[in-house]
């Protein structure tokens, strides 16, 4: 099979006006910037660009990543980030308005999509086993085998239509991982043997969203992120050119092998600012 072409990030970057970036590995480290990364959104903005961070991670509300990039000094609000957990209640708005949603997460998830004007169930019972219609799936730190019973029992009754927030396995911790939310939906596979549509990366949902709401095209995007399967395949399959930066997951010659070619690579994104700085955007 013939490799796409991918180069080194040059000035045929300077069009993009819309930088959706990836948070862990890619502009940051647990509290800690990648060096380089407030001065490129910075510099992103006073051109009169935009920077989104696009994360799968919704053990945060907006709002609290909000503050703690305010903290560490960036001067962003909450029109600078779109987490899994926010599309999917967009999504949910959009298509299943109206009817009855079996929810599986956090009680502030559920709350979130409340506050959406949803119509939420925690449970499934004998009265509205027949009147749900969607089953969704978040990372729930508050999982119980109720829940799980619950779902399967749903899931088992019939026509549902079934969604997750985000397929990564396992969350990273301060002693090690957790499961995540797609090792929550591999159990529920392994009892009734579906799986859900992921609304979080790799779907390009997450990218045509960002368009929308804040009217760029295709073309004026550029996705920025450390790993291949998830960041760079969710630019790949929204059809907007793609950044892969090696100081997370990837590794230089995971290029070599990898089906989710970006468009270009650098090793930080420090080097995204020299770029931008001398080719304007
Ligand atoms: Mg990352």
């Amino acid at each position: 099979m013939e490799r796409k072409e991918m180069k080194y990030i040059d000035g045929s970057l300077r069009n993009k006006k819309l930088f959706l970036l990836d948070i862990d590995g890619t502009v940051s480290l647990d509290a800690e910037w990648i060096e380089g990364a407030p001065e490129v959104l910075n510099l992103i903005e006073e051109n009169g660009g935009k920077y989104i961070f696009i994360t799968n991670n919704s053990t945060k509300g907006i709002g609290d990543y909000v503050d703690k990039y305010r903290g560490m000094g960036l001067p962003v609000d909450r029109s600078n980030f779109l987490t899994a957990s926010y599309v999917t209640a967009c999504f949910l708005k959009e298509k299943h308005v109206g009817e009855l949603i079996y929810v599986l997460g956090t009680k502030s998830f559920v709350k979130e999509l409340r506050e959406f004007g949803l119509h939420v169930a925690e449970e499934v019972t004998e009265e509205n086993i027949g009147r749900i219609t969607v089953a969704v799936v978040g990372f729930d730190n508050e999982l119980t085998y109720g829940k799980v019973t619950d779902i399967c029992r749903l899931l088992s009754a019939g026509e549902v239509k079934y969604y997750a927030t985000n397929m990564d396995l396992a969350c990273p911790v301060t002693f090690g991982f957790v499961p995540d939310c797609g090792a929550i939906c591999r159990m529920i596979a392994c009892a009734v043997g579906r799986e859900p549509e992921y609304i979080g990366k790799p779907n390009k949902m997450m990218v045509t969203m960002a368009a929308e709401k804040y009217g760029y095209a295709f073309e004026d995007i550029l996705v920025i992120g450390d790993r291949l399967y998830t960041d760079i395949a969710c630019g790949i399959n929204a059809g907007v050119d793609t950044l892969v930066v090696f100081t997370g997951e990837a590794k230089r010659e995971d290029l070599e092998t990898t089906e989710f070619v970006p468009s270009y690579y650098c090793e930080t994104i420090g080097e995204l600012y020299e770029i931008l700085r001398e080719n304007g955007i």
